[in-house]
């Protein structure tokens, strides 16, 4: 039975699966090594919850009782000692999620299940780092959480049948839809999208089309809510590059990043949270 929830890391993601799994009803613990981060987390939070009660979606009685199911903590001890399931939403960077899994397996109490909320990265790299393979696997959430109906959940070689089952139950409370994915750098989503959205970095390049055109004329011609490049802003194109660069080592040429999310990431550029990327946000 899950009813506790650490998330580490409260990014982009972090906090919208924080304030999701509140809103389902677990006591959440949030994590980040950066105490700004959790201040975000927290005021991101409050906003959400306060544009909820003025659409008539909550009541203020509703919107306590999921404030005062959240801790803000820069210990990962209080955060994951007592957590049924811990969601991991650091960097994409293989070295620091398989150092906080050691961390983790440490800490947690023997039953509770490790998932990390990677875009492309091996689970079963990441499980082999603790004595519990069994009890790890990917949940793969989409930005922005609270809008976004679908988890990917992806089994590394070791996950069990239990595991898969608890956190699907996980992400049905949520009020999610889960796709059940076996282990393959990018899974279904990413490996789609980042070539997409790197194609449509390439084409800018070229000078096929501006950007306006180009993300124009994939929402009008294909029907895709959002462009790609509006996309890639939202993502964060640090960490798309991060994606690109993971996806190119382990699936080859065709994902090479495009020089142009490199250059803007150079520059500090790294789309919505900078408030300059592909558009600038002011
Ligand atoms: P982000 O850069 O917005 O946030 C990362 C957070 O991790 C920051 O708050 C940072 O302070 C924290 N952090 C760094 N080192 C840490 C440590 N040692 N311990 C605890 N916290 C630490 O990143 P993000 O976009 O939220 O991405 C997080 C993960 O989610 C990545 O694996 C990414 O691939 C994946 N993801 C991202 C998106 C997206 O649209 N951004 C979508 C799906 C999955």
């Amino acid at each position: 039975m899950i009813n506790t929830i650490a998330v580490i890391g409260t990014g982009t993601m972090g906090r919208g699966i924080g304030y999701a799994a509140a809103l389902a009803g677990f006591q959440v613990h949030l994590y980040d090594i950066n105490e700004e981060s959790l201040k975000e987390a927290e005021t991101y939070i409050k906003t959400q919850l306060e544009k909820a009660l003025l659409r008539g979606l909550t009541t203020e009685k509703d919107a306590d009782q999921v404030l005062n199911k959240l801790l803000y903590t820069t210990d990962l001890r209080v955060a994951a000692e007592e957590a049924d399931l811990v969601i991991e939403a650091v960097l994409e960077v293989m070295d620091l999620k398989t150092k906080i899994f050691r961390e983790l397996d440490e800490i947690t109490a023997p039953h509770t299940i490790l998932a990390t909320n990677t875009s492309t990265m091996s689970p079963t790299e990441i499980a082999a780092q603790t004595k519990r393979p069994d009890r790890c696997i990917a949940m793969h959430f989409f930005n922005p959480v609270p809008k976004m109906k679908l988890i990917e959940v992806i089994c590394g070689l070791e996950t069990s049948e239990e595991t898969i089952e608890r956190v699907m139950e996980v992400g049905t409370q949520m009020g999610k839809e889960c796709v059940r994915v076996n282990e393959f750098p990018g899974f279904a989503v990413s490996r789609m999208n980042c070539l997409i959205g790197n194609e449509a970095m390439n084409m800018v390049m070229e000078g096929v089309a501006t950007v306006e055109d180009v993300d124009k004329a994939m929402k009008l011609g294909l029907n895709h809510p959002m462009g790609p490049l509006e996309l890639a802003d939202l993502v964060g194109l640090d960490t798309r590059l991060r994606n690109m660069e993971y996806l190119h080592q382990t699936l080859g040429e065709k994902y090479r990043p495009c020089p142009i999310l490199v250059k803007y990431v150079k520059a500090g550029r790294l789309g919505r949270k900078t408030g300059q990327g592909f558009y600038s946000y002011s």
